[in-house]
């Protein structure tokens, strides 16, 4: 049988499937209960992959059963309900499913005759960001690969309308001799807006920084008059506290003196689905481009951001190609709205875990990671620890007291396999870093961290003054 024919044969007989199948269920069978970070000895095995380039095609199910054997043991146990690290979501179960039917179609996203279906759901997806977050009817939206590019996009958007109303055609003439923008941000705004800003040719040095108050909140008398030469970055949900800008008395102001103002808003923004939360993105609407996870808050599969704009027209001619084959259509086509050409089809899982939820589940959803983080903040303080920050969303910054404590617990709560957590600095202090990013986190699954977190510092505290553990 030659290559073609096997392959063939793979889609006909569909064994590496059942496979693949068969290996994904065992993982969920055990994804809920075992140790959230692997073992050092799965880790160890991941060696196994460290092979010469094979010189002829091998196998299906030997590659696939290679995978599970290496692969799933080594893995983080990221959609179970106790892995806080970073602001890593979970995943909606339909979500996932939709995206397993959705690889087997293989679309590109890139054009509506590449995929009119993709196109179709980009459109609706988007009405529904819209409706669900409050923003004006005007406002249209790109999908990406995370909020990364989605700032980029945002930011790139700026940089265009910013100049155009200058008189300055950025696409044709570049930024070299082009009238001076001013950057301006909060202290904390996010590594990914200053990679952002870089890469647009602003220069990371020019950025104009706003402090932030005691929370990393950017407070309105902060921040310096503003002109039509300003883009302005706004955070809702900063990544270590969650705490979110004064978007409503800063937005508005920011608005009439002709600044562009972008906001991050990660896994924040969210919180505009809320009724208990959406008092912390009042003023929000008065933006101009926003960027948004789907795999963060929404808990929809990798890899998944949104970039949302209230100038079309900016938006797409900072980021559209032209070329004799590129064939636009009245619809929908992804890529005017996106740096890349070809793209996965990812409104398929936003598509899915928003028809799912509906209004009310996203509510829920968004309201539950925050009671959850009430929780933590709450039972930890009980049992002596010190939360640094006010826990208006989902992220809470804890203190063992000394930083040597602080940073000791932190291995042995990583070590420990119950929950992961990550570490921060928080205004000089080093702080355990918590963030409540899934459906999946239950009252037991904080309670029980809680506990690994206690018999951590009881660990630490007795080992004081010995060598750091390391994982
Ligand atoms: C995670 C995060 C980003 C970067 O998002 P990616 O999806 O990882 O690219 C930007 N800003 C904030 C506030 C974040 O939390």
């Amino acid at each position: 049988m030659n290559l073609q024919e096997k392959m063939f044969r793979e889609f006909e007989d569909k064994k590496i499937f059942e496979q693949a199948r068969s290996f994904a269920f065992d993982y969920l069978n055990t994804a809920f209960e075992r140790n959230v970070f692997p073992s050092e000895e799965a880790i160890g095995n991941l060696d196994e992959f460290a092979e010469e380039l094979p010189a002829h095609p091998g196998e299906a199910a030997s590659i696939l059963a290679q995978l599970h054997r290496y692969g799933s043991p080594a893995t983080v146990a990221q959609i179970g309900g106790r892995y806080f690290g970073f602001v890593n979501g979970g995943v909606i179960p339909v979500s996932l499913a939709a995206r397993w039917l959705s690889d087997v179609w293989d679309q590109n996203a890139a054009l509506y005759v590449i995929s009119p279906l993709v196109s179709k759901l980009e459109e609706i997806v988007e009405g529904w960001f819209r409706q669900l977050l409050g923003l004006p009817e005007r406002v249209v939206a790109g999908f990406v690969s995370g909020s990364s590019t989605a700032i980029f996009c945002g930011l790139a958007a700026a940089r265009y309308r910013v100049l155009q109303n200058n008189n300055w055609d950025v696409n044709r003439k570049g930024l070299n001799g082009a009238p001076k923008i001013r950057v301006v941000a909060g202290r904390h705004a996010h590594a990914t807006v200053i990679k952002a800003v870089a890469l647009l040719g602003f220069g990371v040095d020019n950025i104009e920084w706003i402090d932030t108050d005691v929370q990393g909140r950017v407070a309105a008398s902060a921040v310096p008059p503003l002109d039509g030469r300003t883009i302005l970055i706004l955070q809702a949900g900063n990544v270590n506290s969650g705490a979110f800008d004064d978007f409503e008395s800063i937005c508005k102001q920011a608005r009439e003196a002709g600044a562009w103002i972008h906001i991050d808003g990660a896994f924040g923004l969210w919180a505009a689905a809320s009724q208990q939360l959406r008092h912390l993105t009042r003023g929000i609407e008065y933006a101009n481009s926003w960027s948004v996870d789907g795999h963060k808050t929404l808990n929809t599969p990798y890899d998944s951001g949104i970039v949302l704009c209230d100038d079309k027209e900016a938006l797409v001619h900072a980021l559209q190609a032209s070329g004799a084959y590129i064939a636009y259509s009245d619809h929908k086509d992804g890529m005017l709205y996106t740096p890349e050409m070809s793209r996965r089809a990812r409104a398929v899982e936003l598509w899915a875990a928003l028809k799912y939820l509906g209004k009310s589940g996203v509510d829920e959803l968004v309201s539950g990671l925050h009671r959850r983080a009430a929780q933590f903040g709450r039972e930890l303080q009980e049992n002596g620890f010190t939360v640094l920050n006010d826990v208006v969303f989902n992220q809470v910054l804890v203190s063992c007291g000394d930083d040597e404590l602080t940073r000791r617990t932190l291995k042995y709560i990583q070590q420990s396999g119950e929950c992961w957590v990550g570490g921060s600095t928080w205004f000089d202090r080093a702080v355990i870093r918590i963030s409540v990013c899934s459906w999946a986190t239950t009252r037991e699954d904080v309670s029980r961290s809680v506990r690994a977190f206690v018999a951590a510092r009881d660990k630490a505290a007795e080992h004081s003054g010995q060598p750091q553990p390391h994982l």
